[in-house]
């Protein structure tokens, strides 16, 4: 993947390129997240957002600052952010002196971003975030991103399995976010809640209305923020595949899910026994211990 240092260059005042009195007043002294100045920036760069990539940008400085702070941007921290984007998020990340990397896909974004994050020690790195190899990352990482949605459990998947990885705080669907916090027996548990839980821990921090976003998505969003516990053992690849298969389809029975793997009728079936759990138990009700039983009794692991 190609990378490369964005460019130095102090920060230009903006300017609107038409020639209407009105268009002509100074942009500069507006916040670069306003969204006059958001505006501005596409129009000059002759950009418009991409729905398939996930273009909603954050034009709402409250919210800018509440995901940088909770994510721990500071000093000398190392932060990897996904999809800067304009560079809104991205800025008030660096300007907190932490040493971000950013992955972008779109290249259409490298001059707004030479513009935007001038003058500030960013890396961003041209690709596609799903190529990146997470393994790679310094211990005690941070991430810290308005996620394109479109990815979001890929990319959340890819953060828990990366060591270096100690968190991530990012804005996802609502309704995401509610999986991940969500606890056995509750109406959004399932496999997304099960291997939060198995990594570390989940805190939602704030709810974000659609109207911080230009353009505004179809769905409210949260900002969460996952901490992962590197003290424990990583779990092994053939009880992660076990629980997503336990509990595919939250609102059927465990022993549905697991045959539908093609697993024998009987060997679950006494695995529930021996695990205490009834016949016809939900996945929405098996917590993480009853998993990891049931995964010991069927000889998934050792
Ligand atoms: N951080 C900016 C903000 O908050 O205004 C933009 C966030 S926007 C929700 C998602 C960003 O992710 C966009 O810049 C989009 O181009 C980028 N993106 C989408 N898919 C990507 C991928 N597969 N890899 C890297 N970046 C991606």
């Amino acid at each position: 993947m190609p990378r490369d240092h964005t460019s130095r260059r102090p920060g230009r005042p903006a300017r609107r390129t038409d020639a209407s009195p009105d268009a002509e007043r100074d942009l500069s002294a507006a916040p670069l997240y306003s969204p006059a100045r958001v505006r501005d920036l596409l129009d000059r760069h002759g950009l418009r957002p991409t729905k398939s990539l996930g273009q909603n940008f954050l034009i709402d400085g409250n919210i800018l600052r509440a995901i940088a702070e909770a994510g721990g941007a500071a000093s000398g921290v190392p932060v990897l952010e996904i999809g800067p984007g304009l560079g809104v998020l991205t800025r008030e990340i660096a300007s907190r002196g932490a040493q971000v990397t950013a992955l972008e896909k779109d290249e259409r974004l490298r001059p707004v971003l030479a513009e935007t994050l001038g003058g500030l020690d960013v890396n961003v790195i041209w690709g596609d975030a799903l190529d990146f190899d997470y393994a790679t990352l310094q211990a005690g990482t941070r991430v810290i991103a308005n996620l394109p949605y479109y990815i979001t459990g890929l990319l959340l998947s890819r953060f828990m399995r990366a060591p270096g990885i100690a968190s991530a705080t990012v804005l996802v669907q609502k309704e995401v976010g509610q999986r991940l916090a969500a606890q056995p027996g509750s109406e959004n548990y399932g496999f997304l809640s099960a291997i939060a839980a198995l990594y570390g821990s989940v805190q939602h921090v704030r709810d974000v209305p659609k109207g911080a976003f230009l353009p505004a998505p179809d769905v409210t969003s949260s900002v969460i923020r996952l901490d992962f516990d590197r003290t424990r053992e990583a779990p092994e690849p053939a009880f992660l595949s076990f629980v997503e298969a336990a509990l595919h389809h939250r609102r059927k029975t465990m022993r549905n899910n697991l045959r539908l793997t093609g697993m024998d009728g009987d060997a679950i079936d006494a695995a529930l026994n021996a695990t205490g759990l009834r016949p016809d138990v939900r996945a929405e009700d098996v917590s993480l211990g009853d998993l990891r039983d049931m995964a010991l009794k069927l000889g998934v692991v050792r």
